[in-house]
């Protein structure tokens, strides 16, 4: 499973974390019956992490391994209205931050299954709120 974090609280993450029926612990250990074992991809919970964890996600991309379900967590930004800076990245190219939406476009050909998780994945959430 490859969870991709883009524009929000990481709260997703956080609810994750905290259920308990079945835990993610349960889940990862691959003890529960009927459940495969999983493996995360994830920018915070990942054991590995700099360019080995940005590895995981080039092989995925380009179609190398056993299949995965991508989990989008966050709204995606329209990277236009980023002027010269930059949203939401997750590594680096050229010594420029690559946006989560690239890796969600990536990435979410390759996948068997996208789940856009939480109300800023789904329609925008606080992200896509007007200003006042
Ligand atoms: S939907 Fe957005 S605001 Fe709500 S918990 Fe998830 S990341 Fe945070």
């Amino acid at each position: 499973m490859i969870w991709i974090a883009s524009g929000g609280c990481d709260g997703c993450t956080m609810s994750v974390l905290g259920a308990a029926s079945p835990a993610i612990e349960d889940l990862l250990s691959g003890d529960l019956t009927d459940i495969p074992n999983i493996e995360l991809v994830h920018p915070v919970m990942s054991l590995e992490s700099g360019t080995r964890y940005l590895a995981s996600l080039e092989a995925a991309a380009r179609g190398e391994g056993d299949g995965f379900l991508l989990v989008v967590e966050g709204s995606l930004f329209d990277r236009r209205r980023a002027g010269e800076g930059s949203f939401s990245g997750l590594g680096e190219r050229h010594g420029q931050p690559i946006p989560a939406e690239e890796w969600v476009s990536r990435l979410a050909p390759r996948a068997q299954a996208v789940i856009a998780i939480g109300t800023c994945a789904t329609s925008g959430g606080i992200p896509a709120a007007q200003v006042m």
